[in-house]
């Protein structure tokens, strides 16, 4: 039975990525009352809508999955992974121009910029500042780059991609998490009007989608109480590790105040004010992309504050802007084996990949809707894991409950502090657990 995009944002499957918006006559996105950028239910979505929708729970057979979307999209590839999909080329480095002012190591600037310059593609799609806080925008001149530096852990949405597309000459760049560029995908696939007109596809490797309820707690942490703008997530620690980063914002007397990220806790590993759809997204490294960027948090690399990305390649025209790079000394680029790349997404293959079977189920049992998930992908997990998941998905549930009821960080502390322990406590049993099955000889994860 076909769903609706009413049931797949009642059933928590709806990303916020904005693209069914373009199949509908009047609805519009707007934050909910978790933080999440959802479709306003109304009659006057069409029935192309969920077909454009990454967690569709009933897709169409020949664009089910990102398989099927990469055997359409992704074609001059030298190999292919079982984790993650079809690649060329596998590097680590960064951008001497904007290494400073980015959030890794300033690859996804540096590309955008030659996009722009060597006139590949006339517009960008991307993240930056918008009003009082983050959201994608149009750019098309050099000069604007500045603006769209550094990660936003905070929602965003493709409404205006498909909004404005048409009315924008020539061809376009965008950047984007992983189920966003799905989206994309879909809608190319369903408009081959757009495979030429979207020419490049950048994705950045996400822990999950966070809603606004994270930076709202973050900047408390960081000492401000009440307004605050200009948020900034990944300040460097440029004589420390690249994990010791800040956030930081500016409160309502222009003082900038800032937190070390360790001094906050584990905010990705716990799922703490989560997207429950970004648990949903098997893809963790963009496979439908032209490149992936990440953060090389793998030695020798995480040691260096400065930042490093991890890239994957899958285009000619990626591996191209990567070799031109390298030799106008502006990339400083090596090569390294696939198996440290997936080493510095090891925590998210198990918990996205390995982890999904349970997930489903336990969806499943609670009567709910699930999305079309490639079966390749499923497998058991031990009990062990199970109890990690289930908690989780606890800490997820509760750490938006209670910042809506308390939206006070010292309130929120001590209510979550439990949950928090027991998934330590948890999370400490399996990895012991799986230590000793080693030991012993017994398949581990
Ligand atoms: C929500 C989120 C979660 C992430 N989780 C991980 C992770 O688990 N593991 C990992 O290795 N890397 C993760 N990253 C990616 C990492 O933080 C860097 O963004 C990536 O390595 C690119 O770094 P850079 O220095 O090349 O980017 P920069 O040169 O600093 O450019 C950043 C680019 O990201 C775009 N951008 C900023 N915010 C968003 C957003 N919310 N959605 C889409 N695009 C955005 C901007 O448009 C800009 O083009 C995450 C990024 C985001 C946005």
């Amino acid at each position: 039975m076909k769903a609706t995009i009413k049931e797949i944002v009642e059933n928590d499957l709806c990303i916020g990525c904005g693209v069914c918006i373009s199949e509908s006559k009047s609805s519009k996105m707007i934050l909910n009352n978790k933080g999440f950028w959802v479709p306003k239910i109304d009659n006057s979505f069409n029935e192309m809508a969920v077909k454009v929708c990454p967690f569709n729970p009933n897709p169409e057979k020949e664009v089910q999955d990102e398989d099927k979307l990469s055997d359409i999209f992704i074609n001059n590839y030298k190999f292919k992974h079982n984790r993650i999909g079809k690649y060329n080329n596998v590097f680590v480095g960064y951008s001497n121009e904007y290494r400073e002012t980015s959030s890794s190591g300033g690859v996804a600037t540096y590309i955008l910029e030659f996009l722009l310059k060597e006139k590949i593609v006339d517009h960008l799609f991307v993240v930056g500042q918008k009003d009082d806080r983050y959201g994608y925008q149009w750019i098309s001149d050099v000069r604007d780059l500045e603006k769209i530096s550094k990660t936003r852990y905070y929602p965003v949405n493709l409404e205006g991609l498909f909004e404005h597309i048409n009315n924008k000459v020539g061809k376009i760049a965008i950047v984007g998490i992983p189920p966003f560029l799905k989206a994309i995908r879909l809608k190319q696939y369903y408009y081959p009007e757009y495979q030429e007109k979207i020419k490049f596809l950048i994705a950045i490797i996400s822990g999950g989608v966070k809603g606004t309820f994270f930076t709202e707690y973050l900047a408390q942490k960081s000492g401000i109480n009440g307004k605050f703008y200009n948020p900034e997530y990944r300040l460097k620690n440029l004589d420390s590790t690249a994990i010791d980063y800040s956030f930081g914002a500016f409160d309502s007397n222009n003082i900038f105040r800032k937190v070390r990220m360790q001094e906050v806790g584990n905010m990705w590993g716990t799922g703490m004010f989560n997207c429950t759809a970004s648990d949903f997204s098997d893809d963790v490294t963009g496979e439908l992309s032209d490149i992936t960027l990440g953060d090389a948090w793998i030695n020798p690399y995480r040691k260096d504050g400065k930042g490093h990305n991890v890239i994957l390649t899958r285009s000619e025209l990626a591996d191209f802007i990567i070799n031109e790079g390298i030799k106008r000394n502006e990339l400083i680029i090596e090569n390294i084996h696939i198996d440290s790349f997936i080493e510095s997404q090891a925590g998210a293959f198990r918990h996205r990949q390995m982890a999904m079977k349970s997930r489903l189920n336990y969806f499943k049992s609670k009567n709910n809707l699930i999305p079309f998930k490639r079966k390749r992908l499923l497998e058991n997990i031990p009990i062990e894991y199970k109890l990690v998941q289930k908690q989780r998905l606890k800490v997820r549930n509760r750490s938006i409950a209670l910042w809506l009821k308390y939206k006070d960080a010292a309130l929120f502390d001590n209510n979550i502090k439990n949950d928090i322990k027991t998934l330590k406590v948890y999370t400490k049993i399996y990895h012991k657990v799986q230590i000793i099955k080693k030991k012993l000889g017994i398949k581990s994860m």
